[in-house]
């Protein structure tokens, strides 16, 4: 770690204790302070002391399996970062992670360098996510409001969205890019951060969402545009009241 600024703290919730300790030795040799915890019970009483700045996640553990933990830590909105670490790599199980709330995905059999470096990109995203930029924290457009602190969005119709953290961060990089067009690739890069791209239809299902959540007309949409081929367009105010 330069300068500074303090160690990151990781909580890995792992119950194959030789896996566990093989992480937080490697986690330790890179400058991050680990914390091991073996059961789901045990990290929902961790996470919630707000300690950690990442959470990797075995799905499989004892007591509360892992989506659970990470449903209920959103829940109760905490925001930590979760990477899930887990062999069920099918399709479905990614996006059960993903609707519960984790950031990222990693099969195991996995390497731990690229572990360190998913690691590194997900503390990263949360920096640039976090840091201070020309957006500012409440976003406002079309008669919607986000606040991308606490990932409430109040939609024009009055309704309710809790954001997951990838939809803020794409709508943070969208507005950061207002009026221009945001490459798929640059939003895979921002968002995702690292080689292990998911397809482009996952950003496209992202952008649906948003759309259904603050468009008037998510088949006519006036702020979130996509360009064929290309990737997508923000325009805060269309220039009319609709
Ligand atoms: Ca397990």
């Amino acid at each position: 770690m330069k300068g500074d600024a303090p160690a990151p703290r990781v909580l890995v919730v792992e119950d194959e204790s030789t896996l566990a300790a093989g992480i937080a030795e490697n986690l330790e040799a890179e400058g991050y302070v680990a914390e091991v915890v073996g059961d789901g019970a045990k990290a929902l009483e961790r996470i919630r002391a707000r300690e950690h700045d990442l959470v990797l996640l075995d799905v499989m553990l004892p007591r509360l399996d892992g989506y659970t933990v990470c449903r209920k830590a959103r829940e109760e909105g905490i925001g930590v970062p979760v990477l899930f670490l887990t062999a069920r790599a099918e399709e479905a199980d990614r996006i059960t992670g993903l609707e519960s709330g984790g950031d990222d995905y990693l099969g195991k059999p996995f390497s731990l360098r690229e572990l360190l470096l998913r690691v590194a990109a997900i503390l990263k995203r949360y920096r640039w996510y976090e840091g201070p930029d020309s957006t500012g924290t409440l976003l406002r457009f079309g008669g919607n409001e986000v606040d991308f602190r606490t990932y409430v969005g109040t939609a024009w119709d009055g309704r309710r969205h809790e954001l997951t953290h990838k939809e803020a961060m794409i709508l943070k990089l969208l507005t950061e890019c207002e009026g221009e067009v945001v490459s798929r690739e640059r939003v895979l890069d921002v968002v995702w951060g690292y080689e292990v791209y998911p397809s482009t239809r996952t950003i496209d299902n992202f952008i649906l969402r948003l759309r259904k959540r603050f468009e008037r007309d998510s088949d006519a949409p006036l702020h979130f545009h996509t360009v064929r081929g290309v990737g997508y367009r923000f325009t805060k105010d269309p220039g009319f009241t609709p």
